[in-house]
Protein backbone atom coordinates (compact mmCIF):
# COMPACT_ATOMS: atom_id res chain seq x y z
CA UNK A 1 0.00 0.00 0.00
CA UNK A 2 1.27 3.07 -0.98
CA UNK A 3 -0.09 6.39 1.46
CA UNK A 4 -0.26 9.85 -0.02
CA UNK A 5 -0.91 12.80 1.69
CA UNK A 6 -3.28 15.58 0.12
CA UNK A 7 -2.09 18.91 1.57
CA UNK A 8 -1.95 22.40 1.52
CA UNK A 9 -2.09 24.46 4.79
CA UNK A 10 -3.73 27.31 2.60
CA UNK A 11 -7.63 26.58 2.84
CA UNK A 12 -10.10 26.08 0.58
CA UNK A 13 -7.48 25.17 -2.30
CA UNK A 14 -8.96 21.94 -3.69
CA UNK A 15 -7.48 19.12 -0.78
CA UNK A 16 -10.90 17.44 -0.23
CA UNK A 17 -11.44 17.58 -4.15
CA UNK A 18 -8.72 16.76 -5.09
CA UNK A 19 -8.80 13.61 -2.29
CA UNK A 20 -12.23 12.05 -3.40
CA UNK A 21 -11.74 12.34 -7.01
CA UNK A 22 -8.35 10.71 -6.82
CA UNK A 23 -9.60 8.07 -4.95
CA UNK A 24 -12.70 7.84 -7.02
CA UNK A 25 -10.93 7.59 -10.16
CA UNK A 26 -7.86 5.46 -8.96
CA UNK A 27 -11.33 2.65 -8.16
CA UNK A 28 -12.48 3.41 -11.46
CA UNK A 29 -9.60 1.95 -13.50
CA UNK A 30 -9.19 -0.84 -10.68
CA UNK A 31 -7.20 0.14 -7.68
CA UNK A 32 -7.71 -0.78 -4.03
CA UNK A 33 -8.19 2.76 -2.25
CA UNK A 34 -8.63 3.61 1.42
CA UNK A 35 -9.33 7.31 2.19
CA UNK A 36 -8.60 9.03 5.25
CA UNK A 37 -10.25 11.92 6.56
CA UNK A 38 -7.67 13.48 8.56
CA UNK A 39 -10.08 16.95 8.56
CA UNK A 40 -12.27 17.87 11.90
CA UNK A 41 -14.60 19.63 8.83
CA UNK A 42 -15.45 15.96 8.01
CA UNK A 43 -16.03 17.29 3.81
CA UNK A 44 -14.06 13.94 2.62
CA UNK A 45 -16.44 12.06 4.60
CA UNK A 46 -19.70 13.71 3.47
CA UNK A 47 -18.40 13.80 -0.11
CA UNK A 48 -18.11 10.66 -0.32
CA UNK A 49 -21.44 10.05 0.56
CA UNK A 50 -20.52 8.99 4.42
CA UNK A 51 -23.47 11.23 7.13
CA UNK A 52 -20.70 12.72 9.32
CA UNK A 53 -23.14 13.17 12.01
CA UNK A 54 -24.68 9.49 12.16
CA UNK A 55 -20.92 8.33 12.83
CA UNK A 56 -20.27 6.55 16.10
CA UNK A 57 -16.67 5.54 15.47
CA UNK A 58 -14.18 7.80 13.32
CA UNK A 59 -10.33 8.06 12.74
CA UNK A 60 -10.50 10.06 16.60
CA UNK A 61 -10.76 7.05 18.37
CA UNK A 62 -8.19 4.76 16.35
CA UNK A 63 -5.66 7.99 17.14
CA UNK A 64 -6.42 7.82 20.56
CA UNK A 65 -6.23 4.14 20.62
CA UNK A 66 -10.06 3.18 21.58
CA UNK A 67 -10.67 1.77 18.38
CA UNK A 68 -9.12 -0.58 15.88
CA UNK A 69 -8.93 1.10 12.38
CA UNK A 70 -9.86 -2.01 10.44
CA UNK A 71 -13.51 -1.91 12.52
CA UNK A 72 -14.82 1.49 11.88
CA UNK A 73 -13.94 1.34 8.03
CA UNK A 74 -16.93 2.36 5.66
CA UNK A 75 -17.47 1.36 1.90
CA UNK A 76 -18.43 4.86 0.02
CA UNK A 77 -20.75 4.43 -3.17
CA UNK A 78 -18.14 5.76 -5.01
CA UNK A 79 -16.14 2.17 -4.32
CA UNK A 80 -13.78 2.87 -2.26
CA UNK A 81 -13.38 2.54 1.57
CA UNK A 82 -13.29 5.37 4.36
CA UNK A 83 -12.18 6.11 7.51
CA UNK A 84 -13.80 8.74 8.39
CA UNK A 85 -13.61 11.87 10.38
CA UNK A 86 -15.87 14.32 11.83
CA UNK A 87 -15.06 17.60 14.68
CA UNK A 88 -14.47 15.11 17.31
CA UNK A 89 -11.05 15.21 16.04
CA UNK A 90 -10.63 18.36 16.55
CA UNK A 91 -9.85 16.89 19.80
CA UNK A 92 -7.73 15.11 18.83
CA UNK A 93 -5.05 17.87 18.52
CA UNK A 94 -4.95 18.00 22.62
CA UNK A 95 -5.47 14.51 23.59
CA UNK A 96 -3.00 13.63 21.54
CA UNK A 97 -0.19 15.99 23.12
CA UNK A 98 0.84 14.06 26.21
CA UNK A 99 0.40 10.15 24.65
CA UNK A 100 3.24 8.64 23.35
CA UNK A 101 4.49 8.88 19.76
CA UNK A 102 1.82 10.96 19.32
CA UNK A 103 2.99 11.90 15.27
CA UNK A 104 3.20 8.29 14.71
CA UNK A 105 -0.52 6.82 15.51
CA UNK A 106 -1.76 7.10 12.19
CA UNK A 107 1.19 5.49 10.47
CA UNK A 108 1.08 2.43 13.33
CA UNK A 109 -3.17 2.19 12.52
CA UNK A 110 -2.08 2.12 9.16
CA UNK A 111 0.06 -0.55 9.18
CA UNK A 112 -2.70 -3.07 10.27
CA UNK A 113 -4.50 -2.73 6.88
CA UNK A 114 -1.48 -2.15 4.20
CA UNK A 115 -2.27 -5.56 2.92
CA UNK A 116 -6.25 -4.85 1.71
CA UNK A 117 -5.30 -1.61 -0.13
CA UNK A 118 -3.51 -0.02 -3.22
CA UNK A 119 -3.55 3.29 -2.43
CA UNK A 120 -3.84 5.19 1.09
CA UNK A 121 -5.16 9.07 0.30
CA UNK A 122 -4.97 11.09 3.30
CA UNK A 123 -7.23 14.30 3.13
CA UNK A 124 -5.15 16.55 5.51
CA UNK A 125 -6.60 19.91 7.27
CA UNK A 126 -6.02 23.73 6.21
CA UNK A 127 -2.94 23.78 9.36
CA UNK A 128 0.04 22.25 9.75
CA UNK A 129 -1.07 20.64 13.12
CA UNK A 130 -0.09 17.21 15.09
CA UNK A 131 -3.02 15.86 12.58
CA UNK A 132 -1.06 17.00 9.59
CA UNK A 133 2.00 15.62 11.19
CA UNK A 134 0.58 12.51 11.84
CA UNK A 135 -0.32 12.32 8.11
CA UNK A 136 2.79 13.10 6.79
CA UNK A 137 4.74 10.93 8.80
CA UNK A 138 2.45 7.68 7.18
CA UNK A 139 3.17 8.73 4.19
CA UNK A 140 5.45 7.96 1.26
CA UNK A 141 4.71 11.43 -1.01
CA UNK A 142 2.92 14.09 -0.90
CA UNK A 143 0.11 15.86 -2.81
CA UNK A 144 0.01 19.35 -3.41
CA UNK A 145 -2.61 21.40 -4.94
CA UNK A 146 -2.35 24.39 -5.69
CA UNK A 147 -4.05 27.36 -7.60
CA UNK A 148 -2.64 29.23 -10.05
CA UNK A 149 -3.10 32.66 -8.72
CA UNK A 150 -1.11 35.38 -7.14
CA UNK A 151 -0.58 34.01 -3.34
CA UNK A 152 -0.31 30.45 -4.28
CA UNK A 153 3.52 30.45 -4.20
CA UNK A 154 3.14 32.17 -0.52
CA UNK A 155 3.27 29.45 2.36
CA UNK A 156 4.29 26.94 -0.04
CA UNK A 157 8.26 27.30 1.59
CA UNK A 158 6.24 26.65 5.15
CA UNK A 159 5.14 23.54 3.64
CA UNK A 160 8.22 22.35 1.92
CA UNK A 161 10.25 23.45 5.42
CA UNK A 162 7.61 20.93 7.28
CA UNK A 163 7.78 18.53 4.68
CA UNK A 164 11.72 18.81 5.19
CA UNK A 165 11.65 18.12 9.10
CA UNK A 166 9.44 15.40 9.19
CA UNK A 167 11.77 13.94 6.61
CA UNK A 168 15.07 14.56 8.85
CA UNK A 169 13.21 13.31 11.97
CA UNK A 170 10.46 10.95 11.51
CA UNK A 171 10.49 9.33 7.74
CA UNK A 172 12.86 9.37 5.68
CA UNK A 173 10.44 7.98 2.64
CA UNK A 174 8.48 11.29 1.93
CA UNK A 175 8.94 12.93 -0.73
CA UNK A 176 6.71 15.72 -2.77
CA UNK A 177 5.69 13.39 -5.44
CA UNK A 178 3.73 17.04 -6.69
CA UNK A 179 2.55 19.97 -6.92
CA UNK A 180 -1.13 20.01 -8.68
CA UNK A 181 -2.67 22.79 -10.61
CA UNK A 182 -6.29 22.98 -9.67
CA UNK A 183 -9.31 25.38 -10.32
CA UNK A 184 -7.56 26.23 -13.06
CA UNK A 185 -9.02 29.06 -15.55
CA UNK A 186 -6.64 28.87 -19.08
CA UNK A 187 -8.81 32.42 -19.80
CA UNK A 188 -6.82 34.19 -17.00
CA UNK A 189 -3.56 35.03 -17.94
CA UNK A 190 -2.45 35.80 -14.61
CA UNK A 191 -3.37 31.44 -14.51
CA UNK A 192 -1.25 31.19 -17.74
CA UNK A 193 2.02 33.32 -16.08
CA UNK A 194 1.68 31.55 -12.76
CA UNK A 195 1.30 28.06 -14.36
CA UNK A 196 4.06 28.98 -16.28
CA UNK A 197 6.54 30.19 -13.47
CA UNK A 198 5.52 26.79 -11.61
CA UNK A 199 6.54 24.27 -13.95
CA UNK A 200 10.09 26.84 -14.95
CA UNK A 201 10.96 26.45 -10.94
CA UNK A 202 9.51 23.23 -9.73
CA UNK A 203 10.17 21.39 -13.47
CA UNK A 204 8.97 17.54 -12.96
CA UNK A 205 6.96 18.10 -9.78
CA UNK A 206 4.71 19.62 -10.87
CA UNK A 207 2.18 17.22 -12.53
CA UNK A 208 0.92 17.04 -15.90
CA UNK A 209 -2.18 16.82 -16.06
CA UNK A 210 -4.33 20.16 -14.65
CA UNK A 211 -7.71 20.45 -12.86
CA UNK A 212 -10.18 22.79 -14.59
CA UNK A 213 -12.42 25.05 -12.83
CA UNK A 214 -15.68 23.49 -13.14
CA UNK A 215 -18.88 23.72 -11.44
CA UNK A 216 -19.87 19.93 -11.67
CA UNK A 217 -16.95 19.00 -9.11
CA UNK A 218 -18.61 21.77 -7.13
CA UNK A 219 -21.91 20.72 -7.15
CA UNK A 220 -21.35 16.79 -6.81
CA UNK A 221 -20.36 17.02 -2.98
CA UNK A 222 -23.92 17.82 -1.75
CA UNK A 223 -25.11 14.74 -3.84
CA UNK A 224 -22.57 12.91 -1.48
CA UNK A 225 -20.97 12.04 -4.40
CA UNK A 226 -17.17 12.84 -5.94
CA UNK A 227 -17.63 14.29 -9.60
CA UNK A 228 -15.90 11.86 -11.11
CA UNK A 229 -19.04 9.59 -10.57
CA UNK A 230 -21.71 12.59 -10.15
CA UNK A 231 -21.02 13.78 -13.70
CA UNK A 232 -18.64 11.05 -15.85
CA UNK A 233 -18.57 13.16 -19.14
CA UNK A 234 -17.93 16.38 -17.16
CA UNK A 235 -14.27 18.29 -18.18
CA UNK A 236 -13.61 17.91 -14.30
CA UNK A 237 -14.58 14.22 -14.17
CA UNK A 238 -12.13 13.72 -16.98
CA UNK A 239 -8.80 15.33 -15.60
CA UNK A 240 -9.27 13.85 -12.38
CA UNK A 241 -10.07 10.27 -14.01
CA UNK A 242 -6.16 11.31 -16.33
CA UNK A 243 -4.65 12.34 -13.17
CA UNK A 244 -5.60 8.59 -11.42
CA UNK A 245 -3.51 7.40 -14.36
CA UNK A 246 -0.51 9.82 -13.95
CA UNK A 247 -0.48 8.79 -10.33
CA UNK A 248 -0.28 4.90 -11.03
CA UNK A 249 2.45 5.70 -13.50
CA UNK A 250 4.30 7.97 -10.74
CA UNK A 251 4.15 5.21 -7.79
CA UNK A 252 5.81 2.93 -10.02
CA UNK A 253 8.05 5.55 -10.96
CA UNK A 254 8.43 5.65 -7.19
CA UNK A 255 9.29 2.36 -6.84
CA UNK A 256 12.11 2.23 -9.13
CA UNK A 257 15.43 3.60 -7.51
CA UNK A 258 16.40 6.60 -9.77
CA UNK A 259 13.09 8.20 -9.48
CA UNK A 260 11.18 10.58 -8.71
CA UNK A 261 14.49 13.18 -7.57
CA UNK A 262 15.02 13.52 -4.07
CA UNK A 263 13.60 16.25 -1.81
CA UNK A 264 16.78 18.29 -1.68
CA UNK A 265 16.33 18.81 -5.42
CA UNK A 266 12.72 21.15 -4.71
P1 LIG B 1 -10.24 23.22 3.26
O1 LIG B 1 -8.88 23.85 3.39
O2 LIG B 1 -11.35 24.03 3.90
O3 LIG B 1 -10.25 21.79 3.68
P2 LIG B 1 -9.91 22.32 0.57
O4 LIG B 1 -8.50 22.73 0.30
O5 LIG B 1 -10.16 20.92 0.94
O6 LIG B 1 -10.57 23.28 1.68
P3 LIG B 1 -12.05 22.06 -1.33
O7 LIG B 1 -13.06 21.90 -0.25
O8 LIG B 1 -11.69 20.87 -2.10
O9 LIG B 1 -10.74 22.74 -0.73
O10 LIG B 1 -12.48 23.17 -2.36
C1 LIG B 1 -12.89 24.47 -1.96
C2 LIG B 1 -14.11 24.89 -2.77
O11 LIG B 1 -13.78 24.95 -4.15
C3 LIG B 1 -15.25 23.88 -2.68
O12 LIG B 1 -16.46 24.58 -2.67
C4 LIG B 1 -15.10 23.04 -3.93
O13 LIG B 1 -16.33 22.49 -4.35
C5 LIG B 1 -14.58 24.07 -4.91
N1 LIG B 1 -13.73 23.46 -5.94
C6 LIG B 1 -12.63 22.69 -5.75
N2 LIG B 1 -12.06 22.33 -6.91
C7 LIG B 1 -12.83 22.89 -7.90
C8 LIG B 1 -12.75 22.90 -9.33
N3 LIG B 1 -11.77 22.28 -9.99
N4 LIG B 1 -13.70 23.59 -9.99
C9 LIG B 1 -14.69 24.25 -9.33
N5 LIG B 1 -14.81 24.27 -8.00
C10 LIG B 1 -13.89 23.62 -7.27
MG1 LIG C 1 -10.77 20.08 2.77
Amino acid sequence: MKIFCVANQKGGVGKTTTAVNLAAGLSKIGQRVLLVDLDPQGNATMGSGINKQALTSTIYQVLIGAAELKNIRVHSPADYDVLPGNRELAGAEIDLVDMEQRESRLKNALKTVSGDYDFCLIDCPPSLSLLTLNGLVSAHGVIIPMQCEYFALEGLSDLVNTIKRVTNSFNKELKIIGLLRVMFDPRMTLSQQVSAQLEKHFGEKVFKTVIPRNVRLAEAPSYGLPGVVFDPSSRGAAAYLQFAQEMVARMRALESPELPKPLADV
